[in-house]
């Protein structure tokens, strides 16, 4: 059996994807050095009065010209999950309460850390939480490193304990 060519990156200055879904790999603006990898679909979208040009759903458009990140890169994805986000590299434990692969979320806060959440874009994105069951949630952190760096204490101090007291199962 070969190896599936979705572990090949393909620079987007160098070629273009078909329609459909891609995986897309973005510098990180809010962590430097880091990859941002995202599931998003390669779509036509009107630009301007010429025909409907294929465009990443994330793209920016000014009312002349499409932008994309710089630094962008695809390939054909193996995902399933349509908006899937994760950091490059960074792996997550599964929770030790409901035992499942946590999901990672993103969003864009202003730099004075107040006010309102923009949904914005996910190289930009600079507060991170996890979700899987209730009590696996967590709050929101501005390194996802960091957060499962903590993650991970708190499931050994958890794990600790449990060898003294007899677990509780929590309910969902
Ligand atoms: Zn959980």
């Amino acid at each position: 059996m070969s190896k599936p060519s979705a572990t090949l990156w393909t620079d987007y200055a160098d070629a273009k994807p078909e329609a459909g879904l891609c995986e897309w790999r973005i510098p990180s603006l809010s962590l430097p050095g880091e990859h941002i990898i995202v599931s998003a679909m390669m779509r036509l979208r009107g630009a301007g009065h010429g025909d409907p040009i294929l465009s990443p759903s994330f793209d920016y458009w000014d009312g002349y010209r499409v932008h994309v990140p710089c630094g962008l890169q695809w390939r054909v994805t193996l995902a399933i999950d349509r908006d899937a986000i994760c950091v490059e590299g960074l792996e997550h434990a599964d929770c030790i309460y409901c035992e499942r692969r946590p999901t990672l979320h993103g969003c864009q806060r202003p730099a004075d850390g107040r006010g309102v959440i923009i949904n914005g874009d996910p190289w930009r994105f600079n507060s991170w939480w996890l979700s899987c069951c209730r009590w696996g949630a967590t709050p929101h952190v501005d390194d996802p490193r960091e957060l499962e760096r903590i993650r991970r204490e708190a499931f050994a101090r958890a794990r600790h304990h449990s060898t003294m007291t007899p677990a509780q199962p929590p309910e969902e």
